[in-house]
């Protein structure tokens, strides 16, 4: 055989290899991030209609939704996960997440977490109220933290970043009557001082907006998600934005 035919056979086998190492599934827990569900021109809504036809390719790609709560007790040791767990966040407290999320989660058997903006609520119009919180949480959804007043926590002093999340967890539990022990950083933002803080005030994890899936090790307060902005090219955008994040988690990134 010619040295140039034998260079391309090896050539193709390692393409052939690289795909299948970059298809093969990724172990991990996804966390996918959410904000409005809603028919709105703003880059943070999903048409209810998409994130319907979101859900169903979960479902029939064998994911099954848990609980930050659930998430965090399995990568304590504590219980076992499904084979593909995804957590379904929501950021910030819009009342469409009552009114057109729930519904559509409720109907595909699944459930979320809301990180609520405690000073938000029944504060601005669009944003929930206490009784439809506390609706949510009954019929099977968690509540989460999204800070006092939506401020980027790396652009704080410590107390200040202390007053966000240790007021917050407080209002919040006092309406729900139950722990609030995970949150989401507004704008991603957080600084080193933020981990000893949150674990001071009794938070076990804590979410950023980058891309990448969860595994039990890593690190509490810096959890990964990915972001599910409106739709420009349907389905396959939210396909390629799931193997993005399998790919990053693959390579380290
Ligand atoms: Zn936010």
């Amino acid at each position: 055989m010619k040295r140039t035919n034998k260079l391309a056979i090896w050539a193709a086998a390692l393409v052939v290899a690289g795909l299948v190492w970059l298809l093969y599934p990724a172990q991990g827990t996804l966390i996918l991030e959410y904000h409005k569900i809603c028919e709105d021109t703003s880059p943070y809504a999903v048409a209810p209609a998409e994130f319907d036809k979101q859900l169903q390719y979960l479902a029939d790609e064998g994911y099954t939704t848990i609980s930050m709560k659930e998430y965090a007790a399995a990568a304590a040791g504590q219980g076992v996960l499904p084979a593909k767990p995804v957590v379904i966040t929501f950021d910030d407290g819009y009342d469409n997440n009552y009114t057109e999320a729930l519904p559509l989660l409720e109907r595909h058997g699944m459930k979320g977490t809301v990180f609520v903006v405690s000073g938000y609520v029944e504060q601005y119009p669009g944003y929930l109220s206490w009784p439809q919180i506390l609706e949510m949480q009954r019929r099977g959804m968690e509540i989460g933290s999204h800070t006092a007043n939506h401020v980027q926590l790396d652009t704080l002093s410590p107390d200040e970043q202390r007053k966000e999340i240790t007021e917050s967890k407080a209002v919040l539990e006092q309406h729900i009557g139950r722990p609030v022990e995970f949150l989401a950083y507004p704008f991603g933002g957080y600084t080193a001082e933020t981990e000893k803080l949150l674990k001071e005030a009794g938070y076990a994890g804590a979410c950023t907006g980058e891309a990448g899936l969860n595994r039990g090790g890593d690190k509490p307060y810096a959890l990964k998600r990915v972001y599910i902005p409106n739709s420009r090219w349907g389905l396959w955008e939210f396909k390629l934005r799931l193997w993005r994040a399998i790919v990053f988690t693959k390579l380290g990134l």
